[in-house]
């Protein structure tokens, strides 16, 4: 398919160099059991949307931890391929539907979900976007779980500042973001932070070696050599700043 903007090249590369790898975002299997640990009345009955699930690292995590089923929904067919080809793996597919889709015009049918779970995605569609539009197809007392970075202190260095805001305009503290998830009609249940092996050993470890084979792979090519480089830095900038900022989990129920 010719490529009609620069955005979507870009999407295409970032996805190309992350479907290779187990996780695309920060987080963990024992993060995503303990957010679970938060929800009421699981069942073989439930069902969960799991949105920008990227290869579905939590997605399976979710499918082995209940008898839920769920739908994981994602913009790249590539991840939802490997996503499905790993249900299937694992026995799994009859619980578990990888679907292209977009998270801000969803299939679904209002009231059709006990859980919505987004793992390092919301931003794409912004935190209070997302959750006030996700909420119609949340049934009244389903739950909403979401990692989403935050800052952890009112005010820090413009240098880490500068480059969060640039990726994320509307990124804020905890405080704050409990505040918009009550103002969006959810009862705050819990938010906590990610611990850094989320990020160190589980996505910035995994990168390094993928990098250089990408750049091999792609050799003189400039966008890809300023993709690489931006995620060196992104990673340079967490060892240096990580007291600022992190992903936070937060889990509300619907009112
Ligand atoms: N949840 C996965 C994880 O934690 O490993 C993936 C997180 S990755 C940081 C963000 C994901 O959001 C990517 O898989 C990307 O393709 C997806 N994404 C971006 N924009 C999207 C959209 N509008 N609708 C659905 N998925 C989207």
């Amino acid at each position: 398919m010719e490529k009609i903007t620069i955005h979507e090249f870009d999407f295409a590369l970032i996805n190309e160099f992350f479907v290779e790898l187990e996780r695309q975002g920060p987080g963990s299997p024992e993060q995503t059991i303990k957010a679970l640990g938060f929800i009421d009345n699981l069942s073989n009955k439930t069902k969960i949307a799991d949105l920008g699930c990227g290869t579905g690292a939590q997605t399976m995590v979710l499918v082995q931890n209940t008898e839920a089923t769920i739908t994981a929904l994602d913009l790249y067919d590539g991840s939802i391929d490997k996503l499905n080809a790993t249900a299937r793996k694992l026995g799994l597919q009859n619980r578990v539907k990888g679907i292209v889709g977009s998270m801000d015009n969803l299939p679904f049918q209002n009231d059709e979900f006990d859980i919505i779970w987004s793992e390092g995605a919301i931003a794409n569609i912004g935190f209070e976007k997302g959750l006030n539009y996700w909420k119609r197809f949340l049934k009244k007392g389903g739950y909403i779980a979401v990692t989403y970075e935050s800052w952890f202190t009112d005010e820090r260095p413009a240098e880490i500042e500068k480059w969060w805001l640039d990726a994320v305009p509307e990124m804020g503290t905890i405080g704050y973001n409990i505040s918009i998830m009550q103002k969006t009609g959810y009862i705050p249940v819990a938010a906590f932070t990610l611990p850094e092996n989320c990020w160190i050993d589980n996505y910035f470890i995994p990168q390094k070696a993928r990098q250089e084979e990408f750049l091999k792979k792609h050799v003189g090519n400039k966008t890809v050599e300023d993709m690489i480089a931006f995620l060196r830095r992104e990673a340079d900038l967490y060892s240096k700043y990580k007291q600022y900022y992190g992903y936070v989990f937060y889990i509300g129920k619907k009112m």
